[in-house]
């Protein structure tokens, strides 16, 4: 497929229950923009969300957010780069000039200045614009967005960048991590991967990942965790309160969004603890005041979305290309783009020990 066909291949919500292949046509870009080449994508777990119906998305809108591409087309403004380029750009595209951009919050975009009510801050594409489950996606704002991948390195070693890692490093980050803490992270999902791995590179010493999947379990280990506790077998909080010596963690990581797992990492907290949240909830969250301390434990929550721009992307490929972390790992399975249904049906029903798929047009 090229660009003087005009159209592309694209993974469309059509409905609740129902994305399909389409010939959608291939985007302009405006001034400020990039088409971008499609190499490699992947699915979410927000992606699952959008096809169940969970997360509303217009009907007819391409989905997705993690691109790895080339750059195809540049915009009249758009300077340093070429094309040919490879390049990343996050899941969340701050513009680089909004409030909330001058206010170093580079996920919540789209809360102060264009994108309307929407939740999910500054996220979108595959949200609010056409995402990266095509051929080819128009990057906005390129030049605070696109984040070339350095040589040497392969598609899937940087295919966590733009989400998941992000989003499970700022979990780490927003809890303030110190050298020599204990931190406890309630589920191995990929993104509770990268929490964990970003707590170790924190410098947590003591980290206590918690799942029920073995194999989850297993990969935590490699991510750092030093114990692995599988919550089918032992009561999670009894064990970690067993593990501190009663102590409770200096700060619990929550990725995955239950009222179970919120609860849970309240009561592994010691006083002053840090419960950092990643999860995203639906339906009604509640805090249990003896958890929470009747609110005098000194405790602090904090919760963070997937921090974008090239600059959060270039030091998160440069974890990688410093070897500090391999994130391949994560990638399981590999599919076609013409194979996305198949992909997605795999993937949302967690099978096959799937942890993330790579997609490539
Ligand atoms: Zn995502």
């Amino acid at each position: 497929m090229n660009v003087m066909t005009k159209t592309m291949k694209a993974t469309v919500f059509i409905e609740p229950g129902r994305i399909a292949l389409e010939d959608k046509p291939i985007p302009d870009v405006g001034p400020n923009d990039a088409l971008i080449r499609v190499t490699t994508t992947t699915i979410c777990g927000t992606d699952v969300h959008i096809l169940k119906g969970e997360y509303p998305v217009e009907k007819g809108l391409i989905i997705g957010h993690e691109p790895v591409g080339v750059i195809e087309k540049l915009g009249a403004n758009v300077t340093g780069y070429e094309e040919g380029q490879r390049v990343i750009a996050g899941a969340i595209c701050p513009s680089g000039y909004s409030n909330a951009c001058l206010d170093g919050l580079y996920a919540q975009d789209g809360q102060s200045c264009r994108h309307g009510l929407k939740p999910m801050g500054g996220w979108r594409f595959g949200n609010t614009i056409d995402g990266t489950q095509a051929e080819y996606v128009r990057v906005p704002d390129a030049m605070a967005n696109l984040a070339p991948v350095p040589d040497g390195l392969t598609d899937e070693q940087v295919l966590m960048c733009p989400d998941i890692m992000s989003t499970g490093f700022a979990g780490a980050e927003s809890a303030n991590i110190k050298i020599g803490d204990t931190v406890a992270v309630f589920a191995q999902g990929p993104i509770g991967l990268c929490a964990t791995a970003g707590a170790k590179l924190k410098g947590a010493t003591t980290i206590i990942g918690v799942d029920a999947v073995p194999e989850r379990l297993e990969i935590a280990k490699r991510m750092g965790a030093d114990h692995a506790v599988d919550f089918n077998k032992v009561d999670p909080v009894d064990e970690i309160m067993r593990i501190t010596d009663g102590r409770g963690v200096d700060v619990a990581i929550e990725a995955l969004g239950l009222q179970q797992t919120f609860e849970s990492s309240l009561r592994v907290l010691k006083p002053g603890g840090t419960l950092s949240s990643l999860g995203v909830y639906s339906g009604d969250l509640t805090v249990p005041l003896d958890a929470f301390h009747a609110g005098l434990g000194d405790n602090k929550i904090v919760t963070s979305l997937c921090p974008g721009g090239k600059e959060r992307m270039r030091r998160l490929m440069n974890v990688i290309a410093g070897g500090r972390l391999d994130l391949e790992p994560l990638v399981t399975h590999r599919f076609k783009l013409d194979d996305i249904v198949e992909a997605y049906d795999l993937f949302a029903n967690q099978r096959d020990g799937v942890l993330k798929v790579a997609v490539t047009p």
